[in-house]
């Protein structure tokens, strides 16, 4: 990036975020003015434009509030249900609604604006790390396929939607390693190959290594783990192996295999064949300065294993964004990862924040609004001594719920993140990720409540009560170190009529149900382990009484014993210790997802 266009992209960044207060009215009056007529407005402001009618009179709702107003959009019904600006396409959230993905409405002006945010980022990066101009960053960037809608419009992820957009094509693409057509092919593992490829046989030019989200990571890992060789072979010999058939992957590869290097595959071969793989990353590409990929969140349970594999180079969060807003972005990319806050960038929404009990959390919870008058909600907010505040009175060191008003049709809406007020930058708050409300187990984006990993439990169950057998109890944990990452259920099984401890336990029977759970999660879920971002779940059937040992555990870290609740999943490592020193067997699902 030029050093001109460097200042003046940081120069809009502060101008933005000291007019916070001026920025935020005028988005929410031109919001109002635009979609005033719109069928979901008009039944609360009845054509008004007004900002205190709309704090006053539109409630605060979920996703389940809106859905029929949104299922009209996706059946096609004519315009302006939710909005008057032209709908581009529907961006899929990982969050679910009913085990189906929620479709969020997006217009060119939302989808500009959230594509503007990596080279709002690249300014930062610049400003804080020299010499990124010098050389280029491998980043491993991946489609997936889109569907089409009644409407005939496309519904897609939100990062396969901003790849195919002009603003990545003239930013990020400029100065990657990668070229497009490879980001852009839907053969994932060929696309890996060839990413990898390309990043060894350029690795002198590599000065940062990145994707979106940290997950990528351990699959990336585990990728080389079971292809360097032919990688290497090619770099040898000069030949795309025929395993790449895909011609939008074959096609740009011409241009970097151009001829045998023996040099190069001498050198890295011993890196690959070297017993332990800690610090690889720097070995294969000694110029990286950093590692670009959030690892905030549920995203940081990858930490460990990039420094790992890094040898602890810094990793940079760059943005907090969701397919319903964008929020904003790192200041202080160095930042340690459980230091980073995000400042939000008061031009891309408004913003309001609920207040949240930081003991706790789930207090928003009860905050839910099911279309009642915002006057009720505000009493409701009252009684509940939460009071919902404008992005420019949040308190520093409070925890608030985000909610959104978007130009792209939602109205007041709970995103469901839990965010902590760390400071501010010029008139913009900076918040830290606190959590997502009601999230059990986390791997990539799939995100399963304990809500949907009981339901799952529940329809597994009857394959085991048909064999006699009682499930007791039982807990779960993302295990984020096997490759792809995978949930694993720890059960406590007895036979109904035998008090016999030894339980003689079937493999069909165990699979079969590590099956029945996996079919009954939730869309996200099921997409992700068909692309094997998710590996197989595992059940670890646990020796009777190894649940009382669990609750001895939790007691001894302060738990009230008549309060007590068996966790149903685990976050602690001693805790998973307990349960795993007591495996008596271990099953996994096999077979494809139907
Ligand atoms: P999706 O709508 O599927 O793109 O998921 C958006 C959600 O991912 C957000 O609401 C957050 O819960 C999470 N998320 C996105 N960016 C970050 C980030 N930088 N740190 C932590 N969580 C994030």
């Amino acid at each position: 990036m030029e050093k001109s266009r460097i200042e003046y992209v940081l120069k809009k960044i502060e101008e933005q975020t000291s007019n916070a207060v001026e920025e935020q009215e005028k988005i929410l009056e031109n919001i109002l003015k635009r979609n005033a007529e719109t069928d979901y407005l008009n039944k609360f402001l009845h054509g008004q434009t007004d900002k205190q009618l709309f704090k006053k009179y539109v409630p605060v709702v979920t996703y389940e509030d809106i859905k029929s107003y949104i299922d009209r959009v996706i059946d096609g019904e004519p315009p302006n249900i939710l909005t008057t600006e032209p709908i581009i396409e529907f961006i899929l959230s990982s969050g679910t609604s009913g085990g189906e993905p929620k479709y969020v409405l997006s217009t060119a002006e939302c989808s500009q604006k959230r594509a503007s945010i990596p080279m709002l980022m690249e300014a930062v990066i610049h400003k804080h790390i020299e010499g990124l101009d010098k050389g280029k960053g491998m980043y491993l960037l991946f489609s997936n396929l889109d569907f089409d809608t009644p409407s005939g419009l496309k519904a897609r992820m939100f990062s396969s939607s901003y790849l195919s957009s002009p603003t990545f094509k003239t930013t990020v693409c400029k100065y990657a390693t990668t070229p497009i057509e490879i980001i852009l092919s839907l053969n994932k593992p060929q696309s890996m190959y060839c990413q990898l490829l390309i990043g060894l046989i350029r690795r002198h030019e590599v000065l940062r290594i990145g994707t979106i989200f940290a997950s990528t990571f351990p699959n990336c890992i585990k990728f080389l783990q079971d292809h360097w060789k032919d990688i290497c072979s090619d770099i040898r010999t000069g030949h795309l192996s025929d395993l790449i058939t895909e011609q939008d992957c074959r096609t740009p590869m011409s241009s970097f295999l151009l001829e045998p290097n023996s040099e190069l595959a001498d050198l890295l071969e011993p890196i690959f064949e070297n017993e332990s793989w800690e610090g690889i990353i720097t070995k294969l590409w000694p110029k990286a300065k950093y590692i670009d990929a959030i690892v905030t969140g549920s995203m940081s349970q990858y930490i460990g294993l990039i420094d790992y594999y890094s040898g602890r180079l810094p990793i940079i969060s760059t943005f907090y964004n969701s397919s319903e807003a964008c929020f904003g972005i790192n200041m202080e990319p160095l930042n340690k990862p459980w230091d980073v806050s995000y400042t939000f960038l008061p031009n891309m929404a408004y913003f309001e924040f609920i207040p949240v009990d930081k003991e706790s959390p789930q207090k928003a919870q009860k905050l839910h609004f099911n279309g009642v008058s915002n006057e009720e909600s505000i009493e409701k907010l009252e009684n509940g001594n939460a009071q919902i505040v404008d992005l420019v009175d949040v308190k520093i060191g409070q925890c608030y719920e985000v909610v959104v008003t978007t130009l792209a049709g939602l109205y007041r809406y709970r995103v469901g993140d839990i965010l902590k007020v760390t400071g501010f930058h010029n008139k913009s708050p900076k918040f830290q990720f606190v959590e997502r409300q009601n999230v059990a187990l986390s791997i990539d984006r799939d995100k399963t409540s304990e809500a949907d990993l009981s339901k799952a439990i529940k329809a597994a169950e009857i394959e085991l009560e048909a064999r006699g057998f009682l499930l007791t109890a039982y807990s779960s944990f993302a295990d984020t170190w096997s490759i792809p990452g995978r949930y694993v259920l720890f059960w406590e099984l007895k036979l109904r009529d035998s008090n016999i401890d030894q339980l003689k336990l079937d493999s069909n029977t165990m699979e079969q149900c590590c099956r029945r759970v996996e079919e009954s999660l939730d869309f996200t879920y099921k997409l992700f382990r068909k692309m094997n971002l998710i590996g197989p779940l595992e059940i670890r059937v646990v020796k009777f009484g190894a649940f009382d040992e669990l609750m001895n555990f939790c007691v001894s870290r302060g738990a009230a014993p008549l309060q007590y609740k068996t966790p149903c999943c685990l976050k602690i490592k001693e805790a998973i210790e307990i349960l795993d020193s007591r495996v008596v067997g271990k099953f996994f699902s096999n077979g494809n997802l139907a």
